[in-house]
């Protein structure tokens, strides 16, 4: 596998973390909020329940944008931005002890506001040119991610989801779904029903919740993903 591109540890992606992390601060400016938003607070006393994998599914961009940043909104410059209800997903990786795992790259892709991927074998339907389709962040100290994006579309015979990926040096790929909590369509989605207890669709299962004054109707989603394993320091 092609994994070059993807690791963070080489100078192109200097720039890229920088501009992250510039993404990263205008956001919790725009929130109104410190980094104590992102604060582990005290020691957690129990292990947390570890986020369920999903399965990757088929549409993982065949060919990569040229903008991999975590605005998905926004293609590189440009001026048009992708249609849709605008989500700020936010949240940060764990071990299960509640401890930040800095450093995992945090993947998402996910259908368009026409339910259709970036994806050369997705052709159901007209993409939207102007939607980036897949990002990545680089999580930080406290383990923190955030993207821009849009609450995906539902397309045939499935539910609303994103597709989240986290990449660590040294450990395989690990994937899951996070899917809309209050979707009418979630009881019917074959790979959701897969998750057999309460608290396993509970992880997975997100608020897509109003922002307070925000005049344009953005949507915030908060998502943790608890890994199963203590990162080698
Ligand atoms: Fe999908």
């Amino acid at each position: 596998m092609a994994t070059n591109q993807n690791h963070p540890m080489n100078a192109t992606n200097l720039n890229h973390q920088i501009h992250l992390q510039q993404n990263r601060r205008r956001f919790l400016r725009g929130l109104g909020l410190g980094a104590a938003f992102f604060t582990v607070s005290g020691a957690f006393a129990e292990q947390l329940a570890l986020t369920p994998p999903q399965s990757e599914g088929p549409f993982y961009p065949d060919k990569l944008p040229l903008d991999t940043d975590n605005d998905l909104i926004i293609l590189n410059n440009g001026l048009t931005p992708a249609v849709g209800e605008i989500t700020h997903l936010s949240g940060r990786v764990l071990d299960a002890q509640g401890q930040p795992i800095r450093n995992a790259l945090v993947e998402i892709w996910q259908a368009d506001n026409n339910g259709v991927y970036l994806h050369t074998q997705d052709v159901h339907a007209k993409r939207d040119a102007n939607f980036q389709g897949f990002g990545r962040f680089l999580t930080g100290t406290a383990g923190e991610y955030y993207f821009r994006t849009i609450k995906p579309m539902l397309y045939p015979g499935r539910t609303r989801h994103i597709h989240v990926a986290v990449k660590m040096k040294g450990r395989e790929k690990w994937t899951t779904q996070l899917y809309v909590k209050g979707e009418p369509t979630n009881d019917k989605d074959g790979i959701y029903r897969s998750l057999k207890t309460a608290a396993a669709r509970d992880a997975l299962t997100v608020d897509f919740a109003p922002i307070k004054d925000s005049k344009t109707g953005e949507l915030a989603a908060k998502f943790d993903l608890v890994m199963g394993f203590t990162p080698q320091v």
